[in-house]
């Protein structure tokens, strides 16, 4: 069986749409599978709208859990697909930006013996300029400083079993999906698809949100910033080392009153730094305090399901 995870923020405009798209296109392909949905604390009718597919649906079954507020769509994933029961488990936006049509051939793929088959964006879709910007920053961050390309990437991905359970045993709170899955390694391909317009609603993301889920996964995922200070550091003293023998060179011809300007520039440029470095170890040290505390990922508050009992 085929389970798909839809995590689901305010969509409650695409429940319906979303089962009635995947069913089109698994039913006649002869692929049994269940939809789990997961509402991610929206503030719309998005639960009641799956508690009442899962009472009438005919075909496939439908899983909803029930977050107690909102704790994003990394947790949404987790939880989705520690509940779904499939023997190979997709991640799809619930908005259907990623197109189901795509799932046949994913599903070919794994019936191959592909463990990890990940949806590549071809074409990115309608974006700003400026998230366009942001993206490719971003992700050339990531790509940098952990060496997998990330730009193309997704989150609509189809794992194995094997994988499922070896991702929802990490004990780590803050993962960071798209990653990982490369992380992991296992036998894996890619699929190119092309980012759909939205369905209906719009996108959940806004310039704070990007900015911190951007923060997260960096500081999560890797600690090459904290190397990065290291480095600023050797090169800084590098840059002291030439500025103090000039300093002393002068002081020895006796016009040693000049160079004020540099001063101010060294006080300025070093107190920044230092700041700033402060700043991403202070990063590190929130997240060593938050996975210290080990709590859960998320809170489900609520499970409905099309089969009783
Ligand atoms: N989503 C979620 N929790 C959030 C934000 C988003 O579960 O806090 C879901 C959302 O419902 C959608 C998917 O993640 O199914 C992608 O979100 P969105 O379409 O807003 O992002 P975009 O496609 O614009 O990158
Ligand atoms: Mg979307």
């Amino acid at each position: 069986m085929l389970s798909v995870i839809l995590p689901a923020y305010n969509e409650e405009g695409n429940i319906d749409v979303a089962y009635e798209k995947i069913r089109s296109v698994l039913v006649p392909e002869h692929i049994d599978f269940e939809l789990v949905f997961v509402n991610d604390g929206s503030r719309d009718r998005t639960f009641q709208e799956i508690r009442s597919l899962s009472e009438r649906v005919k075909e496939g079954r439908i899983v909803g859990l029930s977050f107690s507020r909102n704790f994003g769509k990394e947790a949404a994933i987790f939880s989705g697909l520690a509940h779904a029961t499939g023997d190979v488990c997709v991640v799809m936006d619930c908005d259907m930006q990623h197109p189901p049509e795509k799932l046949i051939e994913m599903y070919r793929l794994w019936e191959q013996g592909y463990e990890i088959i990940e949806g590549v964006k071809g074409y990115r879709g309608r974006e700003s300029i400026f998230y366009k910007g942001f993206a490719k920053l971003f992700y050339s961050l990531i790509s940098k400083s952990t060496g997998i390309e990330m730009y193309r990437s997704s989150d609509f991905k189809m794992l194995d079993r094997k994988v499922v359970d070896e991702y929802t045993s990490l004990t780590e709170r803050n993962i960071f999906f798209r990653a990982l899955s490369a992380w992991l390694g296992y036998k894996r391909i890619t699929v190119e698809f092309d980012v759909q317009e939205r369905v209906s609603g719009t996108t959940k993301w806004s310039i704070r949100s990007l900015v911190k889920y951007a923060v997260g996964s960096i500081t999560s995922f890797t600690t090459a910033p904290m190397q990065l200070i290291t480095i600023l550091g050797f090169l800084f003293l590098a840059f002291a080392v030439v500025l103090g023998a000039q300093s002393l060179v002068k002081w020895f011809a006796g016009n040693a009153l000049e160079g004020f300007t540099t001063v101010i520039l060294l006080l300025l440029i070093t107190g920044s730094l230092i700041m700033m470095s402060l700043g991403i170890i202070g990063y590190y040290l929130a997240r060593i305090y938050e996975e210290i505390k080990g709590r859960p990922r998320c809170i489900v508050d609520e499970i409905v399901s099309s089969e009783k009992g």
